[in-house]
């Protein structure tokens, strides 16, 4: 960097170097990760108006040993919130201060919530109509957030004066810290308000109504925008995350939009063809069942299956046949099955059913 270069230099120069060498664009980089040091402390220094005089005057060697982590000023970091985002909780560390007047005064987004909550399998297909009952924290309404008995006002902070930071002089470089007496607030409670006990919150019940819509299924998660915990500094509160569970049908399984359930027939059904009613979650269903049905055949009844989540069109149900061997005869019935058998020729030939078996028949038949 040339000497006497302006401050939107220095800016847009370590600009260009904190986004080439960020640690999140070179993980696992140590080479990098030394280098975004470097140019951060380098900043740290050019930045400083009375070390940056230095620096103009007597060049690198004006300044010292810049590096080692500890001899710089942090605050330069609040110019490049948008760069550092939250990485190394630089907020936290350096707690705000510095330029600003030492009060930490960064707004911060509440937490995100989580919930979990069952429903029922119909609920789940049809929608349903909820209420929502979860813990949070909350501006303590006796003392309205401030964490003070009533008529009384938070102490300044001796240990930092009230600046929310503490300075001290480390060789050529003054070091800033969060007061740890305080916690960056610059102010302590003296009488702690009795409901909070000072910490200005408390952790309430809220129930929200909530809508869950037609098709969700078993680990849906559904966000409340903005009744998660509040915000700190006046930073926007986080959201809710519902997450739901849905209970087992005693008899339709469920795949994506489609419903699966088996229904048992009769083998004279099977062999003569019939009409059967089939339960679905809305009405019952008239089924025909063909002549000549195989045990384990499925059919298809389109559009009877779940609603699509946010989309058009509903899954269908599938109904898998099974034949019933009746295990109790009456005379009668004996009679007219054996007399059936007489007249009916049966090959008891295992069925070919191996894949060396059907690629076999493959090739002989091709
Ligand atoms: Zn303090
Ligand atoms: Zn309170």
């Amino acid at each position: 960097m040339q000497r006497g270069a302006s401050d939107q230099e220095i800016k847009s120069a370590y600009r260009k170097l904190a986004m080439q060498f960020h640690p999140d664009r070179n993980p696992n980089n140590p080479d990098a990760e030394e280098k975004f040091k470097e140019a951060s402390e380098a900043y740290a220094v050019l930045a400083d108006a009375e070390k940056r005089g230095m620096y103009d005057r007597f060049g690198h060697a004006g300044v010292g040993s810049a590096g080692g982590g500890a001899g710089f000023d942090a605050t330069v970091f609040h110019d490049f919130s948008d760069i550092f985002g939250e990485f190394f909780g630089f907020g936290d560390i350096f707690g705000g201060g510095g330029r600003s007047g030492g009060r930490r005064t960064r707004a911060q987004r509440g937490a995100d919530l989580r919930e979990d909550i069952t429903i029922e399998f119909e609920e789940a297909v049809f929608g349903a109509e909820k209420k929502i009952t979860y813990r949070k924290h909350d501006n303590c309404e006796t003392c309205g957030g401030s964490g003070s008995a009533q008529g009384k006002a938070p102490a300044s902070c001796r240990t930092c004066g009230g600046r929310g930071q503490v300075r001290y002089q480390q060789g050529f470089f003054s070091i800033a810290r969060t007061c740890p007496a305080c916690q960056g607030a610059g102010s302590v409670i003296s009488d702690p308000c009795a409901k909070c006990k000072g910490e200005g919150r408390v952790v309430q019940q809220k129930t929200i109504d909530a809508k869950i819509p037609a098709g969700v299924e078993d680990g849906t998660r559904i966000r409340f925008t903005g009744v998660g915990e509040a915000g700190v500094q006046s930073g926007p509160p986080g959201d809710l995350y519902v997450v739901l569970h849905v209970k087992e049908h005693p008899f339709f399984e469920r795949q994506g939009n489609d419903l699966y359930c088996t229904v048992p027939i009769s083998f004279t059904q099977a062999a003569l063809g019939t009409e059967i009613e089939v339960p679905t979650l809305e009405a019952d269903h008239t089924l025909k069942i063909p002549e000549g049905t195989q045990s384990g055949t499925v059919l298809k009844i389109r559009g009877k299956g779940v609603p699509v989540l946010n989309g058009h069109g509903k899954g269908d149900l599938f109904v898998e046949v099974r034949l019933e061997t009746p295990s109790k005869l009456t005379k009668r019935q004996r009679e007219l099955l054996q007399e059936l058998q007489s007249i009916t020729q049966i090959e008891n030939k295992p069925e070919r059913h191996s894949l060396l078996g059907k690629m076999k028949d493959m090739f002989t038949q091709a």
